[in-house]
């Protein structure tokens, strides 16, 4: 159910030069499934209509009482929205409405033969976190799950040990980084995560695959996959602009 409510910023960490972690507590319930958004909603001064951006909850949802959400955002510099986001101080109300979007997971009911393949740039990664420890913590999903996150450099990992200490818990779990400006001390992958689909160890009929960045990255992992001769029936993605 989309509910319109407020919401307080509780925690503020930075991930990296110019992506944060934000924790809200919200007055109302607010329930949402994995790889879902939510809106803010801000009245500007002078402005007719009310600002609204749209960010992908990165929490685990539960379907118990929940009274908060994580979100990952980064910071553009110029942006309208997230420098008031970073500048704001712990307390700050802000207005919310959400759950939204078709963005979910699929195929994961008595299904283990079935490999979950999440495709990640940047911030994309904010909803494939929701999903993987959704997945993971809540559903005890069996059948392989595999996270290829493209950054541009070492430092610029987000959630790098959460991911690192999932995989060594769970073995169904692989974690694959590659990144588009590494310096020379980088041993792993390097160039964009469309580079790299065609090298996954996995059986790509039998795969559901979720796709989430910007624009122009989610569009040339689908030119891989039409490559590859996967279904779209067994995609999805969520483009952030
Ligand atoms: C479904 C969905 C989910 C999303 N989830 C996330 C998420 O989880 N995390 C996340 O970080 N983002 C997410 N986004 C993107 C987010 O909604 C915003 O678009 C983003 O945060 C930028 O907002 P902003 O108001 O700060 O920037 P905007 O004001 O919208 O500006 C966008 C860009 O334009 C540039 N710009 C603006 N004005 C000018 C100007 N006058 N001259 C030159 N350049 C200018 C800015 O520098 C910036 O790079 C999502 C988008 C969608 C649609």
């Amino acid at each position: 159910m989309v509910v319109k409510t407020k919401a307080t910023l509780v925690e503020k960490n930075q991930l990296s030069n110019d992506v944060y972690h934000f924790i809200f507590s919200t007055q109302d319930e607010f329930l949402y499934e994995a790889g879902q958004f939510l809106n803010f909603v801000v009245e500007k001064e002078n402005q007719e209509r009310p600002l609204r951006r749209a960010y992908s909850i990165t929490s685990t949802p539960s379907s118990s009482e929940i009274k908060f959400f994580e979100l990952c955002v980064k910071i553009e510099e110029y942006g309208e929205f997230t420098p008031i986001l970073q500048q704001s101080e712990l307390g700050t109300q802000f207005n919310i409405m959400g759950p939204l979007g078709l963005f979910k997971l699929k195929n994961v009911d008595d299904s283990s033969n079935i490999t979950q393949v999440f495709i990640a740039a940047g911030t994309g990664i904010a909803p494939m976190r929701s999903f993987i420890k959704d997945l993971l913590l809540n559903k005890n999903y069996l059948g392989k799950i595999v996270l290829l996150f493209g950054v541009r450099t070492y430092q610029d990992i987000l959630y790098d040990e959460e991911f690192k200490e999932l995989s060594k818990k769970y073995p169904n779990f692989n974690y694959v980084i590659t990144l588009s400006r590494a310096d020379d001390s980088w041993a792993g992958l390097r160039g964009y995560v469309q580079d790299h689909i065609d090298d996954l160890e996995i059986n790509f009929v039998d795969s559901t695959f979720y796709i989430c960045g910007r624009t122009k990255m989610v569009d040339s992992v689908h030119e891989v996959l039409d490559s590859l001769n996967v279904v779209k029936e067994r995609r999805s993605h969520e483009k952030f602009g």
